[in-house]
């Protein structure tokens, strides 16, 4: 047998941030994959693993593994009996099994359900994860949230496999999403560190790690949204300002995409009562969606009006516009015709614009144009004095 697991489990995490955070993650993760609508098996759990790159174990009351994501040699050596048991409250240990080291998160499986999730994390991501201000595994606790909410939606009502099968596509797809920026932010930040030694730093690339940082954030932000979307710090806030920010901090990655932007704002024109971090979000998804539908790129027309108690922005393209068939569709959750789509930004978008007291639109185009546009709206009043930007 490889793995005989120390007895003496131990507590190594120096960093009870990041304990406190993985406690959080494995909980959410019993919660999603303790529900009866969860298609509890070991493709799905190899999923899961693969997206947060870290084993995942479901056993029975006995410790019999039920559904896993390990490896036939590692499935073999895999003991409960030799692991931490499992609790209400989800416990993380550093355990060795055989030549590895993990740290293993270990709860009990949430009713109806009865056994546990075991979680084994290389302990090398673990290290790595603790030099990080920002880690992927906060981002899993906002999918396992999300997951959770959706679920838990559906109350006692069986959940489709057809759902849940689009939430594992989320999940993986998230990750490629967040993996590719974030090579290119480790090798931008590894080619200036070395320029700082050699004493010749460029503000540029530092930039750019900001920017693209920062959308990783907002990404994350929107997805944790998407279960409840609820508005959370209102502010005045200044929407043209707000929404020329945003386009900023995508300008680089639209140009890389020769997506041109035609924008005709109006900062200090309108005051809107909103959460700047949301706005952000709708417009980032609008934009990106435009991008989208230009493969060989394009213009994107952005356009604001305050009219009748009411802000107004409409973001147009000059792809191939949405199809009759697709409209109905649009707005659906996890609804998507992109091979690598997430189906959520429409939704979420929606969603946020009405929570908001405004909403989310697609509209005819300009003359007819072949290209989609839509309008978002939201309450708004004629600005007395200049509003914030971000509302931050
Ligand atoms: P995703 O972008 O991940 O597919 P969305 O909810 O943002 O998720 O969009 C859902 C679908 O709406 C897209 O897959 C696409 O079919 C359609 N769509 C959205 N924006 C546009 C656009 N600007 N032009 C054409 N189709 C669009």
């Amino acid at each position: 047998m490889l793995v005989a697991a120390t007895a003496a489990l131990t507590f190594h995490l120096v960093d009870s941030a990041l304990e406190e955070r993985l406690r959080l993650e494995i909980a959410q993760a019993a919660r999603l994959l303790g529900h009866p609508g969860f298609p509890l098996g070991d493709e799905s759990l190899r999923r899961v693993a693969e997206f947060i790159g870290a084993d995942v174990v479901v056993t029975d009351a006995a410790g019999r593994p039920v559904a896993t994501s390990l490896a036939p040699e590692r499935r073999r050596a895999f003991a409960a009996d030799a692991l931490p048991a499992a609790g209400d409250r989800a416990r993380v240990a550093e355990a060795t099994l055989g030549p590895e080291r993990f740290t293993v998160g270990v709860v009990a499986l949430p009713p109806p359900r009865v056994g546990s999730v075991y979680v084994l994390y290389p302990v090398d991501l673990l290290a790595s994860q603790r030099q990080r201000a920002w880690a992927p595994v906060t981002l899993v606790a906002a999918l396992a949230t999300l997951g959770a909410a959706l679920l838990g939606r559906a109350g006692e009502r069986r959940v489709v496999a057809a759902r849940t099968q689009a939430l594992l596509r989320l999940l993986v797809s998230v990750a490629h999403e967040v993996k590719n920026p974030l090579g290119a932010i480790k090798a931008i930040a590894r080619a200036q560190a070395k320029r700082a030694r050699e004493g010749t730093v460029e503000p540029a690339p530092l930039e750019l790690i900001a920017a693209e940082s920062e959308r990783l954030a907002l990404l994350v932000d929107g997805l944790r949204s998407v279960g409840q979307p609820a508005v959370t710090a209102r502010k005045p806030v200044d929407p043209d300002a707000t929404t020329a920010r945003t386009l900023s901090l995508l300008e680089p990655l639209l140009g890389h995409r020769r997506v041109t932007v035609e924008a005709d704002l109006r900062a200090g024109e309108a005051t809107v009562l909103a959460d700047a971090s949301q706005m952000q979000q709708v417009v980032l998804n609008l934009l990106q969606n435009a991008a989208d539908a230009m493969p060989r790129g394009g213009r994107v027309r952005l356009a604001s009006r305050l009219e009748g108690g009411r802000w107004t922005l409409t973001v147009e393209d000059e792809g191939p516009g949405v199809p009759e068939a697709v409209r109905a569709r649009l707005f659906q959750p996890f609804f998507t015709t992109k091979e690598r789509g997430l189906g959520v930004g429409l939704a979420l978008s929606r969603g946020l614009c009405r929570a908001h007291g405004g909403d989310l639109a697609l509209e005819p185009s300009a003359g007819g144009a072949a290209g989609a546009r839509f309008a978002l709206w939201l309450p708004a009043e004629r600005a007395a004095q200049p509003a914030a930007a971000e509302g931050a």
